[in-house]
């Protein structure tokens, strides 16, 4: 059984001296084999922060990944290197994360050749195999990134990950930056890969409606921390936290696409500065007296289900 947990604590600073940035602060993540936890927040809250930590990109600098019961710190070599491709990240842009001197083949097979996953001669099919997963026709493998669509380019991105067999993908935002006629073709395509490889993901996204349709649990943050996590189901029939109900309230549904567009009251406060107790009091329509004092633990408020915030902790409250 093998699940990923994360306790992070991070400053990112760009001085020796404060201010410093903490990105993501005491966010205790745990994703089991073969979920799909969909992580939502608004932009700047620390979500891709905490993706890179989680595929190693970035080390936290305070704080533990832990990769199938151990330690990604203290793994060393050819184990260091099993949990850089056993955990395989799919970027926001796909374009600026692939080379575009690089044409597809060798942007496929690099991470086989480089570390020698496989022969020599074995590298040209294992290549196709991986552009035929995504459904690119193997006439492309010559091709340079330039020529292809977004949509493709998120293909030639995903069998680039595919390639190296993982079995955990953190995936940044991989639909936002294409066209809402190609989202849905490219959110197929995970969750068939999903499907056939059993597959891990820990999917970014501020777009709830997505999240809502592929993930099984969802971690809802705000400003560095978690504040709601729990099944999909149940976060959006009822959310507990009073964030987590404003991001599902601004949901543009069919009925209502323009008119009644709820946008978040108030902007997202800055992350150097934020605001005491609980950081969603600014923007909070139930916040109580304690709320500017306290900040509020993430608690168990039912099973698998837990909340950061007053409303929920009565002897907190209280
Ligand atoms: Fe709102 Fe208070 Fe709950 Fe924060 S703790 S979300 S301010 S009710
Ligand atoms: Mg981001």
């Amino acid at each position: 059984k093998a699940t990923l947990a994360q306790r992070l604590l991070t400053a990112v600073g760009q001085h020796a001296a404060p201010p410093v940035l903490r990105a993501v602060d005491g966010v205790d993540l745990t994703v089991a084999q073969g979920e799909v936890l969909g992580l939502v927040g608004e932009s700047g809250c620390g979500k891709s922060t905490l993706a890179r930590i989680a595929t190693g990109i970035l080390k936290p600098s305070a704080g533990e990944v832990v990769y199938r019961q151990r330690p990604v710190s203290g793994l060393k070599g050819k184990e260091r290197l099993d949990y850089l491709l056993k955990v395989q990240m799919i970027f926001q842009d796909p374009y600026a994360s692939l080379d575009p001197r690089m044409r597809v083949s060798r942007i496929v097979g690099e991470a086989l050749s480089v570390h020698k996953l496989v022969p020599k001669a074995e590298i040209g099919p294992a290549v196709d195999q991986a552009l035929s997963e995504v459904g690119l026709d193997l006439a492309y493998r010559d091709r340079f990134p330039h020529q292809f669509s977004g949509g493709q380019r998120q293909r030639i991105g995903i069998a680039r990950a595919l390639a190296v067999k993982p079995d955990f993908l953190v995936c940044d935002e991989p639909v936002s930056a294409l066209d809402v006629s190609i989202q849905a073709q490219v959110i197929n395509l995970f969750m068939d890969v999903r499907a056939r490889y059993g597959l891990t993901y820990l999917f970014v996204s501020h777009d709830l409606s997505l999240v809502r349709h592929i993930s099984d649990r969802v971690a809802i943050m705000y400003l560095g921390r978690i504040v709601e996590i729990g099944s999909a189901s149940a976060i959006f029939a009822e959310p507990a936290h009073p964030y987590s109900a404003a991001l599902i309230k601004a949901i543009p549904s069919a009925a209502r696409r323009k008119s009644a567009f709820q946008p978040l009251k108030g902007e997202l406060p800055s992350p150097l500065h934020p605001p005491s107790g609980c950081p969603f009091h600014p923007r909070c329509e139930h916040a109580m007296p304690v709320c500017r004092e306290q900040r509020p633990a993430l608690v168990e408020i039912a099973p698998g289900r837990s909340a950061a915030c007053h409303l929920h902790n009565a002897s907190e409250a209280a």
